[in-house]
């Protein structure tokens, strides 16, 4: 059976894990309250739905208990990310995966028991350094 992947938050990075999960050929349920984003998705993933996942009770609608990976891409609201996160984990989700705003955000998600943080603003920054200073150093 093919794995059943959530993506909450349909940003650029929410956005671009959805599209990438579903050329790999994967089922993907793409959530925003953002009803233009759904829209934009709605084609795209396996499904698409409008939801504040802050409301628990929107949240355990949507069965998100039963997908095998969810991905948590809010990055601005913090509060809301935070409290996404803990009703996922609260519902014993097998697999969280968490974008990390800042340091202290993502001690928080530790703390609340996510699987895997992301930090891709920051990540992305020193890949980039390092691969600047290396070819700098292959010049000389
Ligand atoms: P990115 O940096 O990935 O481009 P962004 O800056 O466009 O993200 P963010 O504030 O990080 O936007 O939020 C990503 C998405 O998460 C937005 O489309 C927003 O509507 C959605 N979102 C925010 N809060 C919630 C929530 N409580 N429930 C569902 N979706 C939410």
């Amino acid at each position: 059976m093919k794995k059943q992947f959530a993506v909450i938050g349909l940003g650029r990075f929410g956005g671009s894990i959805c599209k990438s999960l579903v050329e790999e050929g994967m089922e993907v349920l793409a959530i925003d309250e953002n009803e233009e984003k759904v829209n934009e998705f709605a084609s795209l993933a396996t499904q698409a739905v409008i939801a504040d996942t802050t409301d628990e009770k929107a949240l355990r609608g949507l069965g998100i208990r039963n997908f095998d990976h969810v991905i948590v891409a809010i990055g601005d609201n913090i509060q809301a990310s935070i409290l996404t996160t803990l009703m996922l984990v609260e519902m014993n989700v097998k697999h969280i995966t968490v974008k990390a705003q800042n340091d202290y955000h993502e001690k928080v998600l530790n703390r609340l028991g996510a699987d895997e943080i992301v930090h891709p603003e920051r990540d992305i920054g020193i890949r980039i350094a390092h691969s600047v200073v290396s070819k700098n150093v292959l010049d000389y």
